[in-house]
């Protein structure tokens, strides 16, 4: 793989003849609140053309053995196209259908059959009783161990923490094992998103220390508003259901109830489809959305523009919150 940083806070990823640019959203795929089969998703993003997708190996494993097959030979099909697949561990899932026994040996196996081209290394949760050091070495054979089952792609180090400990964690980590990205959950930033972003912005600066071009991928976060907001502040690359299960606004970048498409005057090329299935257009629209949103976010912070698109979508007074974050006048 090779990254590199051709503007700053504008990352180019390669890999295996594929590329792609930051920031960039991942839409995730999973079996937990789901309206449609994991099939229905993969088929829709491919005709979308969506460039990148995350599934979970939870969901990959439980699958029945013929549905499997169909899927693997799907995911196969990748290697070749130009389309990124990232593979989560499956706790995500592990968690919220209360399944004591997802272990690290049952993300090896699905490992020994799929090739994605990311694999989110395994948790270790964050425990404050336990020492920083303890947490540290732990995640380090954690990520070590992800990376040792893999057969393709790239290990990017799922790190837990704390808003205040995150900046020195993340820190050891990189120097010890040395990640081409790292990955940290939305939910454990802080409570609010600019308590969040000053997190983030202390993570970057941190990480850029090093001189290594090093991208922070953030679990968890779809919504348009932060997505701009962290990548202003240092992060890269985001996963999230969000697309999945609500529908995006283009002029204000909110989400409203996946059921309320009616309410927004959008004339976007699958609104304007006649006959389409409502699922699928308000998907397919979102799809459509982040694809543009975060082209237009790459250009202003080409052009040295950001001011323009945070009055897009911010208050006056929030969007000098975010600069004194940044440190930016
Ligand atoms: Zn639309």
């Amino acid at each position: 793989m090779y990254i590199v940083e051709e503007f700053p806070r504008l990352f180019s990823i390669e890999t295996s003849g594929k590329s792609l640019k930051t920031p960039f959203f991942v839409p995730a795929i999973s079996s937990i609140k789901a309206d449609w089969e994991i099939f229905g998703y993969v088929d829709l993003i491919e005709k979308v053309g969506y460039p990148g997708f995350l599934i979970s190996a939870y969901d990959i494993f439980k699958l029945e053995k013929k549905e499997k097959k169909i899927l693997m030979k799907v995911l196969s099909n990748y290697t070749d196209k130009r389309v990124f697949v990232f593979l989560d561990n499956g706790n995500y899932e592990a968690y919220w259908y209360k399944n004591n026994t997802w272990s690290l040996n049952k993300l090896k196996t699905v490992l020994a059959r799929v090739y994605p081209d990311f694999c989110f290394s395994f948790d270790i949760f964050w425990d404050g009783d336990r020492s920083v050091k303890k947490h540290v070495k732990e995640t380090i054979t954690s990520i070590a161990k992800t990376a040792g089952m893999q057969k393709t792609g790239s290990t990017i180090a799922l790190i837990h923490s704390n808003p205040e400990l995150f900046p020195k964690v993340t820190r050891k980590i990189v120097d010890y094992i040395n990640p081409e990205i790292v990955a940290i959950p939305e939910r454990e930033l802080g409570f609010s998103v600019f308590q969040k972003s000053q997190t983030v912005k202390k993570i970057r600066d941190e990480l850029d220390r090093t001189k290594k071009p090093i991208p922070i991928h953030i679990l968890g976060t779809g919504n348009p508003i932060s997505i701009l907001i962290f990548t202003l502040c240092g992060a890269d690359m985001y996963d999230a259901l969000d697309w999945s299960n609500a529908f995006v606004d283009p002029k204000t970048g909110q989400l409203f109830h996946f059921s309320q498409k009616d309410l927004v005057d959008c004339q976007c090329k699958v609104c304007k489809m006649k006959k389409v299935p409502y699922n699928y257009q308000v998907l397919a629209h979102n799809l459509i959305f982040y694809v543009e949103f975060l082209d237009k976010i790459r250009d202003s912070i080409r052009n040295e523009e950001i001011d323009v698109v945070l009055n897009e979508y911010l208050r006056e007074e929030d969007v000098s919150k975010i600069k004194r974050v940044i440190g930016s006048k």
